[in-house]
């Protein structure tokens, strides 16, 4: 399916930012039609990706870059979430249902399951200084 249009924002990895990156995907994603639960469904998948550069690519710091790319087809949108972060060790592993490293309770470990039941596809890619989280969801 052809490229119908494109777009790329580097946002620093602020805890305020994460709803700001939110709202900007959905507005581009309104171009291709989607439902409102299609909108919704992005928006909490892109949270729970831009929260985990910032909570665990930087451990917290408030700082570091964080790149988002979108690309629409007529009939889905891709978004690439990056950061150049310390990366995972263990792909598979992190993208288990409750598992996480922060070992004080206030992580569930639901990230990646959240984005992948609210996705078409999660692929994930990772070496020290960039990990890329790639999203895919169709409408119709
Ligand atoms: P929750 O998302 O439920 O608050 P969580 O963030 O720990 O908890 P996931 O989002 O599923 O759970 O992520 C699982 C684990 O993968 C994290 O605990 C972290 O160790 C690792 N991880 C996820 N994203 C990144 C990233 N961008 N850079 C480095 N490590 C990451
Ligand atoms: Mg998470």
């Amino acid at each position: 399916m052809s490229t119908l249009n494109k777009m790329k924002l580097t946002i620093e990895a602020k805890s305020q930012n994460e709803g700001f990156a939110r709202s900007v995907v959905a507005a581009f994603f309104i171009q291709i039609n989607p439902t409102l639960e299609q909108v919704e469904d992005i928006k909490t998948a892109v949270s729970e990706a831009v929260t985990n550069c910032i909570v665990h690519a930087y451990d917290g710091a408030q700082q570091g870059n964080i790149e988002i790319s979108c690309t629409l087809t007529e009939n889905s949108m891709t978004v690439e979430i990056c950061d150049f972060g310390k990366g995972i060790d263990n792909i598979e592993q992190a993208m288990k249902p409750f598992f996480t490293t922060v070992s004080t309770g206030e992580r569930s470990g639901m990230g990646f399951t959240v984005m992948q039941a609210f996705c078409d596809s999660v692929d994930v890619t990772s070496k020290q200084g960039l990990t890329t989280v790639k999203l895919v969801k169709k409408v119709a």
